[in-house]
């Protein structure tokens, strides 16, 4: 099958898509930015609607309070959502750094390489979702296939207002890609971890520190005894991570055995089947520590996003994908697991089928030297173009939907 003449000439968008993403990089969009998200959703809902002005699009309300700022709200585009295929595209908006951060403009590294806050992690993706699909719309048998992009607010802090929307979504489609970077190499994620955390409160009893003998009991060596542990649990349980985010504990003075103490640790898990045994083990170890040290452990312990696991109907696309990069030109990759997780997690749980890291090539994310390899949008959106005209052809065959609502 030949490549259509509308993704065979993508690379020479390569000028306009990287104008477009410095454009939707300069936007401050920090996850707790109210106005900047509010100018970036606009920004992205102008764009869409100038490329697909037949598209359904629709903002969708994602407060979540406590977790985002009031008012956030995530696009829906939607095209042809009565055809016979479906397949959802996600990407998120927002980025890490807020308002204040120093960290606000683009700096071109080189000719083909933009720096900025969101470049990769993940406008950098919105913008390769958005050429793949504009590709696509002039390819001969698109009208077999519907598509919904969906383009959410709150990623950075846990996608607590969207998680619905996800969970919707999958529902409803047959296939899903999550625009996320790919990695340096140009690898893209077949699984990621789940992650969740833990607020762990130790409780002693204070005293003066000179009394003697003395009755304290220290809150701050009873919860350094549980940290330096719960580190050496990963050890024990493979597939798990415990990061002892931060600490408090303590009084102003000094001379005080302290009866209070406070931590708060990242957790991750490769597969559900970690969660138990993870959660087993830091119990423990609150039981065990608490009794030697006499002090009272209060462990809050959760899981927010289930870990990605790969699933089988990926295997099938993720062929037909190496196969459709190599047809346009991409260098072989391969795809590898991811230990930060993305709204493909909440996609797969939702039972899903989905491909992660589909966009272009970036890294130092989360950090002021995030960059982005703006050479590599086209390339990577003639991949889904193609890809998504095979299927349409019906040379592609995606997986049922039969079992999800409609
Ligand atoms: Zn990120």
């Amino acid at each position: 099958m030949p490549v259509p003449p509308s993704i065979a000439s993508l690379p020479s968008r390569t000028p306009e898509l990287g104008a477009l993403l410095e454009s939707w990089a300069n936007i401050n969009s920090g996850s707790g930015h109210a106005a900047g998200l509010a100018r970036m959703c606009a920004a992205l809902r102008d764009e869409f609607a100038r490329a697909f002005p037949a598209a359904t699009i629709t903002e969708i309300a994602a407060d979540a309070p406590g977790f985002n700022p009031p008012g956030v709200k995530a696009l829906s585009i939607r095209m042809r959502p009565a055809a016979p295929i479906q397949v959802l595209l996600c990407g998120h908006y927002d980025t890490v750094f807020e308002a204040d951060d120093a960290f606000q403009q683009c700096r071109w590294l080189d000719a083909h390489t933009i720096n900025g806050p969101g470049t990769a992690d993940m406008k950098g993706g919105i913008v390769t979702l958005l050429a793949a699909l504009q590709a696509f719309e002039q390819t001969p048998h698109a009208t077999n296939v519907g598509w919904e992009a969906l383009l959410t607010p709150d990623e950075e802090t846990g996608s607590h207002g969207t998680v619905p929307l996800f969970r919707g979504a999958s529902a409803r489609h047959n296939f899903g890609f999550v625009f996320e970077p790919a990695r340096p190499s140009g690898d893209i994620i077949h699984s990621r971890k789940g992650t969740g955390g833990a607020i762990v409160t130790c409780r002693g009893r204070a005293a003066h520190a000179a009394k003697i003998p003395n009755d304290g009991r220290s809150a701050i060596l009873g919860l350094a005894s549980y940290l330096l542990s719960a580190a050496k649990v990963p050890a024990e349980l493979p597939g798990t991570l415990v990061n002892a985010g931060n600490i408090k504990g303590g009084t102003v003075a000094t001379n005080v055995v302290p009866d209070f103490a406070q931590a708060e640790l990242d957790l991750r898990v490769t597969k559900m089947s970690d969660r138990e045994p993870l959660f087993a083990c830091l119990e423990t170890l609150a039981r065990e520590i608490g009794a030697a040290h006499e002090v009272k452990f209060e462990l809050k312990i959760w899981l927010n996003r289930p870990p990605k696991e790969c699933l089988p109907a990926e295997e099938v696309a993720f062929a037909e994908w190496q196969r459709a990069a190599a047809d346009v030109g991409v260098a072989p990759f391969t795809w590898i697991h991811g230990g930060g997780a993305s709204d493909g997690n909440f996609i797969t749980e939702g039972g899903l089928p989905n491909l992660d890291g589909l966009g272009p090539i970036g890294d130092q994310l989360h950090s002021d030297r995030e960059f982005c390899r703006v050479d590599t949008i086209a390339p990577r959106a003639q991949i889904v173009a193609f890809f998504l005209h095979r299927v349409a052809a019906g040379e592609i065959k995606l997986p049922s939907a039969a079992f999800h609502a409609t």
